[in-house]
C-alpha cells in the first residue's frame, strides 16, 4: 500500500508510523527523520535544513522534494511506503502526484491524524528523543523506566530546538497555513481519511489499520 500521514506537529505521526508500517510490511519514510540525520551528520543538505529547522520553517520545496524522488526510488519503496511528514504543503502535494504518475502509481490513502491544539501542544512539550537510536518518548504519557535514558538502548534522551515553546507556536502556524489545506486536497481526491488520534497509543494504531483495511480491496 501507499501510504500518506498528515497531521499537527506532535499528532502522533511518527509514533503511528512505525507501528502502522511494521504491520504493512513496507517502510517508513520520514522527511524530519532525515533532514535530522543529515543535521547530524553535518552535510551539506543537513547545513541547509538546519537554519529552517531550527526556526520551525519548512525547508525550501525543491530540496526536500529531490530528497523524496531519492528515497522513493530505492528498492524497498517499490511495494509500497509510508510517507510520515510529506507532504507538507499543497505543492509538495501535486510533485508527489506527477511523481507516482510517471512510475503509473498513485496514493492508496492519506491518514489524516485529528487531535486538538492543546493536547498537541502537550505532546511537544514532553516530547524526549533518543540521541543514539532516535526513539520517542514522552516525559508523562510514556517515560522510561529512568528519567533521561532510552529503554530501548540505553542511550540519553534530549529535548528537539525546534519542540521549545517559542518554536512550538510558530510550526503550528505553519502547520495551519500551509500544511492544513492538504485535508481538503485529499479529501477532493477520494482518499482522506480522519483518524482520531486521542487516547492510548494502541487504541489509535486500532483506528488507523481499521481505516486502512476499508481501502484495502
Ligand atoms: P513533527 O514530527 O513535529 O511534525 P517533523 O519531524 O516531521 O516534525 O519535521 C521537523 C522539521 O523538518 C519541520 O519543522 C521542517 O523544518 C522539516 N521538514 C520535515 N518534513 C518537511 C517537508 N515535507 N517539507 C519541508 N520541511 C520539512
Ligand atoms: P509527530 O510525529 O506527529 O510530531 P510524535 O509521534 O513524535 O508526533 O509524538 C509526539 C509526542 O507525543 C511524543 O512524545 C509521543 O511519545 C507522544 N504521543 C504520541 N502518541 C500519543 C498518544 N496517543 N497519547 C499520548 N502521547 C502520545
Amino acid at each position: 500500500m501507499r501510504v500518506v500521514l498528515v497531521g499537527p506537529p506532535g499528532a502522533g505521526k511518527g509514533t503511528q508510523a512505525q507501528f502502522i508500517a511494521s504491520h504493512l510490511s513496507i517502510p517508513k519514510i520520514s522527511t524530519g527523520d532525515i533532514f535530522r540525520a543529515n543535521v547530524s551528520g553535518g552535510t551539506e543538505l543537513g547545513k541547509l535544513a538546519k537554519e529552517y529547522m531550527d526556526r520551525g520553517d519548512l525547508v525550501p520545496d525543491e530540496v526536500t522534494v529531490a530528497m523524496v524522488r531519492d528515497r522513493l526510488s530505492e528498492d524497498d519503496a517499490q511495494e509500497g511506503f509510508l510517507l510520515d511528514g510529506f507532504p507538507r504543503n499543497v505543492p509538495q502535494a501535486e510533485v508527489l502526484k506527477k511523481m507516482l504518475a510517471e512510475f503509473g502509481i498513485s496514493l492508496d490513502v492519506v491518514l489524516n491524524l485529528v487531535v486538538d491544539d492543546d493536547e498537541v501542544v502537550r505532546r511537544l512539550a514532553g516530547r524526549r528523543t533518543c540521541r543514539s537510536c532516535g526513539k520517542v518518548w514522552h516525559e508523562l504519557f510514556d517515560p522510561p523506566a529512568v528519567a533521561g535514558v532510552c529503554d530501548a538502548c540505553g542511550g540519553e534522551l534530549f529535548q528537539r530546538d525546534d519542540d521549545r515553546e517559542e518554536t512550538i507556536r510558530h510550526r503550528l502556524e505553519v502547520y495551519q497555513e500551509q500544511t492544513a489545506p492538504l485535508i481538503s486536497f485529499y479529501a477532493d481526491e477520494g482518499i482522506l481519511q480522519g483518524v482520531d488520534a486521542t487516547g492510548p497509543v494502541e487504541e489509535v494504531t486500532q483506528r488507523a489499520m481499521s481505516a486502512l483495511r476499508r481501502f484495502a480491496d
